[in-house]
């Protein structure tokens, strides 16, 4: 080749030298958003399907694939397809089942917020019926399914902020019997304590900005098929609607899940020993946590955790169940943050009924027990004795502040007050 200019080696200088020999012990960041070939036949028959290989990052890149690749396995999945959000998966395996004007969705009545928004606004906006069901019950659920014949059905393993844990295997017989599919959001149990493929559910979502990446750092969705024939249909919801997941995200969701089964077996056993000890303290009047459930929510709950323990999320009401009382508890938090988030390493706190549920009216979050009072604990892998210790404090501070009149709560001088939604 003739010599170039100075100007042009600026751009070409260094690029696109022959791959190193050796494979990397960890996947690097293929920050590229398009692959470079000899020739111009090769990128046709990657296109055409003839070979395998990327082109451009819309359509898959190195990076994510890899972190695909880790999740269709740990969920025992045929493929999976990583998304921006948590949100653009569910959105997309909705997509992926093919639904139309006059489908209907049976929704669990306990589902995420956004979830359920999504269903009624974007998916409603189609003419998509969603119906919702209490998916824990599971006579009147296979009574209304069949009334209904919906399309799909969705629920989550660990329903937020209630932890009402759900019976898959039983879900999916239903979803069989109508032949509707069954998408399981599994955010909350992680493959560590449930994979709702093996259980006969068809999509499994999640979103990856939880436990799977664990460092609050990265944002990412997530779905897992277990047949082999959803692929054309989600990876085209996937190019499609475009909701890529970054390069950079992929790689630090991929470090985040090589300590998934490290951190689940700390946290879930940080919850365990938390949850026992909250149970004895007078100001909180009741400890949700899957352990505590009565003897026929214990074979649902073995049925679909096995012996992996209870999960790390732990969700108590104080017996004084006020907006003041938990705003006053929350900001006299020193050690546990006011995170909107779940999942993360570090213990996170929040009030459902100004955050994950706020869109809900008061009616409708007292009706299925969101109370002001009531408050989400996602336990992280800090000794316990110290979250524990800084629990009691704030229950106790945030106490005296009322009894002496409520002064404005006071913001711990690390954790700043802020808002949580
Ligand atoms: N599913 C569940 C159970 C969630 O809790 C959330 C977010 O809180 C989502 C899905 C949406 O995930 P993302 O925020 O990554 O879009």
């Amino acid at each position: 080749m003739a010599e170039t200019s100075l100007s042009t080696k600026f751009v070409h200088a260094g690029e696109r030298l022959s791959a190193p020999a050796g494979v990397p012990a960890a996947t690097p960041i293929y920050a590229s958003s398009s692959f470079v070939y000899e020739r111009v036949e090769d990128i046709d028959r990657i296109v055409e399907g003839e070979t395998s290989g990327f082109v451009y990052s819309r359509y898959g890149n190195p990076t994510v694939a890899a972190f695909e690749s880790a999740m269709a396995e740990l969920e025992g999945g045929s493929f999976a397809y990583a998304f921006g959000s948590g949100m653009a998966a569910i959105h997309a395996s909705l997509l992926a089942c093919e639904l139309s004007p006059g489908s209907v969705i049976l929704a669990s009545k306990d589902l995420y917020g956004s979830t359920f928004e999504l269903l009624q606004t974007v998916f409603g906006t189609f003419d998509v019926k969603t119906l919702t069901e209490d998916f824990n019950n599971i006579a009147a659920l296979r009574a209304k399914a069949y009334e209904v014949r919906p399309s799909v059905m969705l629920c989550e393993t660990l329903s937020n902020p209630l932890l009402k844990v759900c019976d898959i295997a039983e879900i999916a017989e239903i979803a069989q019997e109508i032949s509707a599919r069954l998408i399981v959001d599994n955010t909350f149990a992680t493959p560590y304590l449930c994979r709702p493929l093996q259980h006969g559910a068809d999509f499994v979502v999640h979103s990856a900005t939880k436990y799977l990446g664990g460092h609050a750092d990265a944002t990412g969705g997530i779905v897992i098929g277990k047949e082999e024939f959803d692929k054309p249909a989600l990876l085209g919801a996937l190019t499609l609607a475009g909701g890529v997941l970054s390069p950079w995200e992929a790689h630090s969701l991929l470090r985040g899940i090589k300590t998934l089964g490290l951190r689940m077996e700390r946290q879930c056993g940080n919850a365990e020993r938390l949850a026992t000890r909250l149970r004895s303290l007078p100001q909180i009047s009741e400890v949700i946590y899957p352990k505590f459930f009565n003897s026929d929510q214990k074979g649902t709950l073995a049925s679909t955790f096995g012996e992996q323990g209870f999960g790390a999320i732990i969700t108590i009401r104080l017996l004084d169940d006020t907006r003041e009382a938990a705003y006053g508890f929350l900001n006299s938090l020193n050690l546990c943050t006011r995170a909107a988030s779940v999942g993360d390493l570090f213990t996170g706190i929040v009030h459902p009924a100004t955050a994950t549920h706020r869109e809900l009216s008061p009616r409708k979050r007292e009706e299925i027990g969101i109370t002001e009072g009531l408050i989400r604990i996602s336990v992280g892998i800090e000794d316990i004795e110290d979250i524990y210790a800084d629990i009691e404090q704030a229950l106790n501070t945030s106490i005296c502040c009322r009894s002496g009149k409520f002064s404005s709560p006071v913001a711990s001088p690390h954790f700043p007050a802020m808002n949580v939604f």
